[in-house]
């Protein structure tokens, strides 16, 4: 890598979702994490880092250095709040005019633009062509994936959002797919456009690793003898809520209890889907064994995995699954459904079980396997850990810096050719 490549100055956008946002809420996990982490470890690495991103919240900095080198620039587009994505369309243009605004008062200056999710893929594009810079795109989720999952009007995904992808997909030099099935999924339902590289989602290897299990449970108040399950996410249809609980019911014999960490009620969505569960787990006989546990800061998941005995991602759709990450990462198995990126991380038999998906006698079996079976725990315990060494956020910022570097690398020749045309 030249030292060239490590000078980068990398505009990121996640119009979106704030990085530094609290995570569990409606929108906020895995993609803020991914941004905040790759960005801290790019400029650990000497590149310079400005994420802007739409600012949701009066009160927080216009610009905010979270890391030495990395910045988050809030842009003020629209209300101070959480705003529907498919409202956020509206302003794209108040958004647009804010990151030129602070181009032009501070003489920042740009190398590569990496955007993340659809609605800065948008942008990006725009940006890409006026400032004459290479463009690499990240989209973390799909419309195309998520509505055939979809289970109710209200998830479907729209055709702009589609007709963006696309067009962001084409427009693009490089896409970021997280994993092969990503990738593969992006051939199938977009269409060979822009090449495609995989690079995966990462994970903070220092601070999510095992700690003694009973200090573990003693922090977070948890009998030392009962078996731990644990759910870890955004509180959405997809993560499959429905389907754990059904098939914790089935597992009323064993003395376990069930803790869900996520969820912050600021909306509507939001509030009426924990009230369902909550309804659900009563109706199913489980509530007394089931804690909702609400959000939980990142920094304070290890000692959360550390504590259970499995980890579980019952989801429908998973484009990555960092939760499995982190768990595998504090030594704690995880039973997870079939589905995108986590037919990735969890290796069947190996560092967990993976189930077909909707299936809660299924996922019951799967776990009872796991919960009984000491040998097989062990197994998949101490199996856990060594299986996600290679996601440190230091290789996944090594990987990125290569693909920033082959694309300016290609447009330099690009543009040489033009200007000896
Ligand atoms: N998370 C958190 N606190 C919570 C719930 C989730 O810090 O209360 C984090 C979790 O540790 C993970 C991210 O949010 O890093 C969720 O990422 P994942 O890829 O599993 O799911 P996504 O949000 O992308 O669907």
């Amino acid at each position: 890598m030249s030292s060239q490549d490590v000078s980068l100055k990398i505009a990121v956008l996640s119009m979106h979702t704030c990085p530094l946002a609290p995570l569990g809420g409606w929108e906020t996990g895995g993609m803020n994490v991914y941004v905040r982490e790759l960005g801290r470890a790019l400029a650990a690495r000497g590149a310079s880092i400005d994420i802007f991103t739409r600012r949701q919240a009066a009160d927080v900095a216009d610009v905010v250095e979270y890391a030495p080198g990395a910045r988050v620039i809030h842009i003020d587009a629209g209300p101070h709040r959480h705003v529907d994505k498919y409202d956020i369309l509206d302003y794209l243009p108040d958004f647009a005019c804010g990151i030129q605004r602070f181009r032009a008062l501070t003489g920042a200056s740009y190398d590569l633009i990496h955007s993340h999710y659809w609605l800065s893929g948008r942008l990006g594009l725009l940006f890409a062509d006026r400032w004459g810079v290479p463009m690499v795109s990240t989209f973390h989720t799909l419309a195309q994936l998520k509505n055939r999952v979809a289970e109710t009007a209200a998830e479907r995904e729209q055709a702009v959002r589609f007709e963006i992808e696309r067009r962001t997909m084409a427009g693009s030099d490089r896409i970021v797919a997280l994993t092969q099935v990503d990738r593969q999924q992006m051939l199938r339902h977009y269409g060979g456009q822009a090449p495609i590289v995989v690079i995966p989602g990462g994970v903070d290897l220092e601070r999510f690793k095992p700690l003694p299990r009973t200090s573990a449970r003693r922090t977070l108040g948890l009998p030392s003898g009962r078996k731990v399950l644990l759910f870890v996410g955004r509180i959405q249809r997809l993560k499959g809520l429905e389907v754990l609980l059904r098939a914790f019911a089935l597992l009323a014999d064993l003395d376990a209890e069930l803790l869900i960490v996520g969820g912050r009620p600021g909306t509507t969505y939001e509030s009426r889907e924990i009230t369902r569960l909550q309804h659900l787990a009563a109706k199913l006989g489980v509530a007394e064994r089931t804690r909702f546990v609400g959000a939980v800061p990142h920094e304070e998941l290890p000692t959360y995995y550390s504590a259970a005995d499995v980890s579980v991602m019952p989801s429908s759709y998973e484009s990555f699954g960092l939760v499995a990450v982190e768990s595998l990462a504090c030594g704690t198995p995880v039973v997870a459904t079939r589905v995108g990126g986590l037919t990735s991380i969890v290796r069947d038999g190996e560092t967990g079980l993976l189930v077909p998906w909707r299936d809660a006698e299924l996922f019951a079996e799967r776990l009872r396997r796991v919960l009984s079976d000491s040998e097989l725990h062990g197994r998949l315990a101490t199996n856990a850990r060594e299986s996600v060494l290679g996601y440190g956020w230091d290789r996944i910022a090594d990987e990125h810096l290569a693909l920033y570097g082959e694309v300016r690398a290609q447009r330099r020749a690009t543009d040489a050719v033009a200007v000896r045309g």
